[in-house]
């Protein structure tokens, strides 16, 4: 296995955690540091917490965005319909 491919696998392996309570891997930077099944602290400390962008509630800023959209377009046909 070449250097590269070995230090991606390695990369990936270390945002990884096991829980010593049940055995199970989980991704502490996803469950605010804490087991899934038990709420047991991630070991290895708590990883910090997920960049901006990831934080932010992408599906209220989606629905932002259409209810905008959706002015925007009655807008338009009210100003097409009344000035034709
Ligand atoms: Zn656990």
């Amino acid at each position: 296995m070449s250097v590269a491919v070995r230090s991606v696998l390695r990369r990936r392996h270390d945002h990884y955690a096991v829980c010593p309570q049940d055995g199970l891997w989980f991704r502490p930077l996803y469950t605010e540091g804490k087991c899934p099944l038990c709420g047991e602290a991630a070991p290895g400390g708590e990883e910090s917490s997920l960049p901006l962008l990831l934080r932010v509630d992408r599906f209220g800023l989606g629905m932002a965005a259409l209810a905008l959209s959706s002015l925007a377009m009655v807008a338009l046909v009210l100003f097409t319909y009344f000035r034709a």
